[in-house]
């Protein structure tokens, strides 16, 4: 499972990607199809599927942390910016390794479609 998962692929550098944040326990990289600006994807090292399965509130909460220090870096934390952890089907996931979505540099419609 995690063998084939795209994002642990990523974590173990088979597949490039531009990266913008590492920790002990979080990646950052720029989504390959940005949808603003900013758009950053921060995951943990560790496979979690989707938060339905997250049971490490620390973990869940470093994503947070990492993607406030990238905005801070790219310049939108004052102007402003989105977290986004899309989950299942409606939400529109398609990678099943949980991640976090930092969107930011322009305005951003409210509510998400
Ligand atoms: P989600 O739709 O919430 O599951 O988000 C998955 C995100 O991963 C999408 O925004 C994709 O554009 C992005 N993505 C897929 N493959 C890659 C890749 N190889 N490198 C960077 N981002 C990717
Ligand atoms: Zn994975």
């Amino acid at each position: 499972m995690a063998d084939q998962c795209l994002f642990c692929r990523i974590v173990r550098r088979e597949i490039p990607a531009t990266l913008v944040a590492e920790t002990a326990d979080c990646v950052a990289f720029r989504d390959i199809n940005p949808q603003a600006p900013v758009h950053v994807v921060v995951i943990p090292r560790k496979h979690v599927a989707s938060l339905n399965e997250a049971d490490d509130p620390q973990l869940v909460g470093r994503l947070a942390v990492v993607a406030a220090e990238i905005a801070g870096r790219e310049g939108i934390a004052s102007s402003g910016y989105r977290t986004v952890i899309n989950t299942n089907a409606d939400a529109g996931q398609t990678v099943f390794h949980i991640h976090l979505h930092l969107l930011g540099g322009r305005r951003l419609g409210w509510p998400p479609g």
